[in-house]
């Protein structure tokens, strides 16, 4: 599948409860450091042409604002946990200044989340200002959301199915703990690989900073970025420094070009 030259804008690089986490006052949440502050993990991918973003965290209202993101083509969803999806009601602004539903991308297990959770936006009695949503389901095969290629990666967190997504040679994975040998295999030949890395101690259903650098590593990725990242992984800069060449934790706003 041919991909145009791609920007990638990090929107949020924290884990559900963000960084700094409310009532926290450890080192990290009340770090001045501008990278210590994280917003619920979420992407932008554009080409000249295509804008997509990945999830819909509870903070997409002033993701959007903050990274200036006037025009968007389409919303893609990698599992129905509520730090993914709960801001998709803020679509209506895109609804009311393009004037159509805004297209979403997502397994059967997210839209059945999506209709429960948003049902006031599927109902036959719809009242005036909800959001307008046309839902497309993911199988397991690439698709194109307008000129932009898309590789569903499936992904576990512990027993949930997850999508990670390939666009081209950047492949974006959050909130797994296990990937399948052959899933492995499409990521293989990607430039930049985005892994979820929570903190150094292990968790049961994400990867932990040793295994996301792990991961990188056995996949021959040559740049690993790490997401949704926990208050307890501790500083960003203290963390960073410490990382393998070509491995480091993203943060917030951070832009790639590949
Ligand atoms: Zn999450
Ligand atoms: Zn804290
Ligand atoms: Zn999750």
């Amino acid at each position: 599948m041919q991909c145009p030259p791609l920007k990638i804008t990090f929107l949020g690089t924290g884990t559900s409860s963000g960084v700094p986490m409310i009532a926290c006052s450890c080192e990290v949440c009340i770090s001045s450091d501008k990278k210590d502050k994280r917003l619920r993990s979420s992407i932008l991918v554009e080409s000249a042409a295509t804008s997509i973003v990945v999830d819909t965290t509870p903070d997409f209202r002033y993701q959007m604002l903050r990274a200036n993101v006037n025009k968007l083509d389409a919303v893609l969803f990698t599992h129905p946990h509520k730090d993914h999806v709960a801001g998709l009601d803020d679509v209506r602004a895109y609804n009311y200044f393009q004037k159509k539903p805004m297209e979403v991308y997502a397994n059967s297990l997210t839209e059945e989340a999506i209709k429960r959770e948003f049902a006031y936006a599927f109902s036959d009695k719809k009242y005036p200002g909800i959001p307008s949503i046309n839902l497309n389901t993911i199988a397991d095969t690439p698709f194109y959301i307008g000129d932009i290629p898309v590789i569903p990666i499936l992904v576990w967190h512990l027993k949930m199915p997850v999508l990670g997504f390939r666009f081209g040679r950047f492949t974006y994975i959050t909130d797994a703990n296990k990937i399948d040998a052959e899933e492995k295999e499409k990521i293989k030949g990607s430039e930049a690989l985005v892994l979820n890395a929570l903190r150094n101690d292990k968790h049961i259903s994400h990867f932990n900073l040793d295994e996301a650098v792990a991961m990188v590593q056995e996949l021959a990725v040559p740049k690993g970025y790490f997401t949704h990242i926990s208050h307890q992984m501790g500083k960003h800069e203290m963390i960073n420094k410490n990382l393998p060449k070509g491995i480091a934790l993203a943060f917030d706003g951070q832009e790639l070009t590949i």
